[in-house]
């Protein structure tokens, strides 16, 4: 009789894990906005965009608290940037006020700071990204649209070939840490030096122990550094190292591209890196 209830003990507890697995994968509500952005609420009032013009790029939208959201990076273009505002507007009112951060100078952290201006959402990024903006963003920009061609990506090669680029609004010096205050809630910026660009940057939001990694982190499924002309991979090795050191309480870490995963991207990303030396 004692076996049969502890089967049924077991059985139970089974029941109640699968249940709650369940309703965690169905906590993941996806709103297409249109057939190359997408919003996923990874966790509650936590949104993962995902921009895909043409290559699928990540921002993230975390509402701090009842009105207050932090937007770290934006989607590539300022119109995908006025659907998500349109979007934010609708589902946490007008009264809802954005803090923006760009985590580097690549078209996928700041192709939509235009829009956040003309609105005069405050836009924090470093000193270096706004030179890299002047000095490098030619080059880059060309070597991108030199990757698109065939008809099929004209769309995408005229639009990175008309974009206007703006710079950050609020600078500060980027081997300075900083605090922002959204709402109540501190986030801390942190640069570890140079990675998949020189001024990539990491968002850590401590009330959820979430880690935008942004550029200088690669998603479980991804197995190739990518573009690495603005970076340089010794340091980016270094760096991660110092990331790591910096940060011992990460739960999720979102990275630029792909899908989020735990604090092991970092150690994941550092093997990849040091394979491509
Ligand atoms: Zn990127």
């Amino acid at each position: 009789m004692r076996k049969i209830i502890k089967y049924f003990c077991i059985f139970a507890v089974l029941l109640i894990i699968l249940h709650s697995c369940s309703k965690k994968d169905a906590k993941l509500a996806i709103v297409q906005l249109n057939a190359e952005l997408e919003i996923t609420e990874i966790e509650n009032n936590i949104f993962l965009v995902t921009h895909s013009f043409p290559w699928p790029g990540n921002s993230l939208i975390v509402l701090m608290d009842k009105k207050n959201i932090l937007w770290i990076d934006t989607p590539y273009t300022p119109e995908a940037t006025i659907s998500v505002l349109n979007w934010i507007e609708k589902k946490f009112g007008e009264q809802s006020s954005i803090t923006e951060i760009n985590t580097g100078f690549h078209i996928d952290n700041l192709g939509g700071n235009q829009e956040l201006a003309i609105r005069n959402i405050p836009i924090y990024g470093s000193d270096l990204t706004c030179e890299l903006l002047e000095t490098r963003s030619k080059t880059t920009m060309s070597n991108m649209i030199g990757w698109l061609n065939g008809e099929k990506n004209k769309k995408y090669r005229d639009v990175y070939s008309n974009l206007s680029l703006y710079k950050p609004s609020i600078t500060f010096n980027i081997n300075e840490e900083q605090k922002v205050l959204v709402g109540s809630n501190e986030v801390i910026i942190y640069y570890p030096g140079p990675t998949h660009t020189y001024d990539n940057l990491v968002v850590y939001i401590p009330s959820q122990e979430i880690l935008f990694g942004g550029c200088m982190i690669l998603s479980a499924n991804t197995e190739k550094v990518g573009f690495i002309e603005d970076g340089n991979l010794d340091e980016w090795s270094k760096s991660l190292t110092n990331l790591q050191e910096r940060f011992d309480n990460i739960r999720i870490i979102v990275p630029g591209h792909g899908n989020p995963g735990d604090s092991t991207l970092i150690a994941h990303t550092k093997g990849i890196v040091d394979a491509s030396k």
